[in-house]
């Protein structure tokens, strides 16, 4: 392998590279003319208003990253100093980091080894007089056996929040990724399927939180109330922070929003031909691929693969980088973590979050990624893995 040469000017395949529509250079200058680029201006009422519309929720709120979801979710919960949230040790420090913020502290169970997401049959034995939640990400955009989390979560009385990061346009039986739990968070960060740079939403499909979350989202003031003529002057009332989104995102955001359906059909698409092109490769077992349970409509998010040990894993991405394939691998399970030693703990031996995570590698997946980039990507795995 170490001797094949390079071929001379060859093309670097990056990671991901943001889509841009084109619009948002027609918004953004809108937005700047507008005189309003804080929370709430005119983009960000149109991006609220599509939200609530696409997936039939009582309230979407913008806020400037899916962090700032996930915080002001964690703040709805009202946990006393050591309250407990059941999570996934596999997702983005901030998913945890949010509860740690808020008082409470993330209790990391396994995660399944089909989907890697949180396993279902082991959290009703992590739960403890002080578990007030459950905290759920949809890694890729495949669904979290969320029948029977709810169905936990209504027996022991806990709220349950969707990190759905990766899942605008997903679906679990029909049900928009997102409007399940109690609170949802959405993220636009440049890295996921629709963007604006730095961007989230907060879903409030429980309007008992309503209220609140938009005093939390308001700096802990009520001035959504004063603005729609509630009350006649606003002031200092809760905890908060300032986490809108400005109206310059919101301008970038809208333009995607519009543009939706055909990204996600694009990157469906590219899903579609990775998990086609490598059924040899796992006949032969050189790898496995990702699987998608019955009833869950993915949004063609990301790909992976799981190689059958970290030290092939590490030696695929190494070979790709050789072949200027910029593949990368995914979370370092946060139990394992120094943060998570210090602010968190786990309930059992978390095997499988111990193991496959490791082995896992994500493929260069770009909207506007080509066949032909896309069969390079296909053939050097296919190399590197055997
Ligand atoms: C991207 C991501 C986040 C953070 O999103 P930001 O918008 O960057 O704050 C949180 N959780 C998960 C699972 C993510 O993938």
């Amino acid at each position: 392998m170490t001797t094949l040469a390079k071929p001379a000017l060859q093309e670097t395949i990056p990671f991901n590279a943001p889509y841009v529509t084109g619009n948002e250079f027609v918004y953004m200058p809108q937005a700047i003319n507008n005189k309003q680029t804080a929370g709430d201006g005119p983009f960000s009422k149109k991006c609220k208003q599509w939200l609530e519309e696409t997936l039939g929720v009582p309230s979407a709120l913008m806020v400037n990253s899916c962090t700032s979801a996930l915080e002001i979710a964690s703040l709805l919960l009202a946990l006393d100093p050591g309250d407990e949230v059941i999570m996934t040790p596999y997702t983005f420090v901030t998913t945890a980091n949010a509860v740690v913020k808020a008082g409470g502290v993330p209790v990391f169970v396994d995660i399944r080894p089909d989907t890697l997401n949180i396993d279902e049959t082991k959290i009703e034995a992590a739960i403890t007089p002080r578990t007030k939640a459950i905290m759920v990400v949809h890694y890729a955009a495949i669904a979290c056996e969320m029948t029977t989390i709810m169905a936990i979560a209504k027996k022991h009385n806990l709220v349950v929040i969707e990190d759905a990061a990766h899942c605008i346009n997903a679906s679990y039986f029909g049900q928009e990724l997102g409007t399940i739990g109690h609170l949802a968070t959405y993220s636009f960060h440049e890295t996921k399927n629709l963007t604006c740079g730095e961007g989230g939403a907060l879903i409030v499909n429980n309007k008992r939180f309503l209220a609140r979350a938009e005093i939390i989202r308001h700096s802990g003031t009520n001035r959504a109330q004063f603005f729609r003529g509630q009350v006649d002057k606003y002031s200092w009332v809760d905890i908060g922070s300032a986490y809108m989104m400005s109206d310059l995102n919101a301008a970038y955001l809208w333009a995607q929003m519009e543009q939706m359906p055909q990204i996600m059909d694009r990157r469906r698409q590219i899903w579609k031909r990775y998990q086609d092109a490598f059924l040899g490769g796992e006949m032969q077992e050189t790898f496995r691929r990702p699987v998608v349970p019955q009833g869950c409509e993915h949004n063609g998010h990301l790909y992976y693969l799981l190689l059958p040990t970290s030290e092939k894993r590490d030696e695929v991405l190494g070979k790709l980088k050789e072949q200027d394939i910029h593949a990368v691998f995914h979370y370092v399970p946060l139990h394992s973590s120094e943060g998570g030693k210090k602010f968190a703990r786990s309930h059992g031996d978390l095997a499988v979050a111990n193991d496959l995570p490791y082995r896992l590698i994500r493929l260069p997946f770009f909207y506007s990624m080509s066949n032909r980039q896309q069969d390079r990507v296909i053939e050097a795995v296919y190399q590197a893995a055997r």
